[in-house]
């Protein structure tokens, strides 16, 4: 009883929202699941972190070329769950439930390695002398809030925060606007 009308009073005064208007309800994601790049598991799987990443087509002159990103990731037999394109456009490449192979070798702060098992991976595409787009931001920020909404995630970390030394993405990723844009409603 008790916990119900702290409930009650937590909607009154605004602070916890009806479902209509969940954090989730704000992220437009287009659905694209690659055959590559990840695995499903036997049990539900613990989502404890974020890893944001970077990347960018070499290949071609286009280097933010989703199809041409796409085309690297399975030729290495990666994908991260979701990827941001330069216009803020939010794809979903694996499902939540799967693990996808986008940490490699790394660690959580808490000591732990088994990173893919454990977190949830977005890129955003960009180069290592360009930044993000304010749409990529925004789109992230949605994103972002809507996993910690359904997830116990205790971590939203960089690529390089959890393998220094071998990985540098996300690349002139600016913390500070992006912890400002997850603080606001
Ligand atoms: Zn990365």
């Amino acid at each position: 009883m008790f916990l119900i009308a702290i409930i009650n009073l937590l909607i009154l005064t605004g602070q916890i929202h009806n479902t209509a208007s969940s954090p989730c309800s704000e992220v437009k994601i287009v659905n694209h699941i690659l055959k590559w790049g990840q695995e499903t598991t036997n049990r539900p799987r613990k989502i404890e972190a974020i890893i944001i990443h970077s990347s960018y087509n070499a290949l071609t002159p286009d280097s933010f070329s989703l199809d041409g990103v796409l085309r690297e990731y399975k030729a290495a037999g990666v994908t991260p769950h979701y990827i941001i394109d330069r216009q803020g456009v939010i794809y979903r490449l694996a499902p939540d439930e799967n693990i996808a192979y986008q940490a490699g070798k790394s660690r959580l702060p808490d000591g732990h390695t088994d990173v893919n098992a454990r977190s949830i991976g977005i890129e955003i595409i960009n180069t290592t002398h360009d930044s993000p787009t304010e749409a990529q931001y925004v789109s992230l920020a949605k994103l972002v809030k809507c996993l910690k909404s359904e997830y116990p995630v205790k971590y939203v970390l960089g690529h390089s925060d959890i393998a220094p030394g071998r990985k540098t993405d996300p690349w002139n990723f600016d913390w500070k606007k992006f912890d400002g844009l997850l603080k606001q409603n």
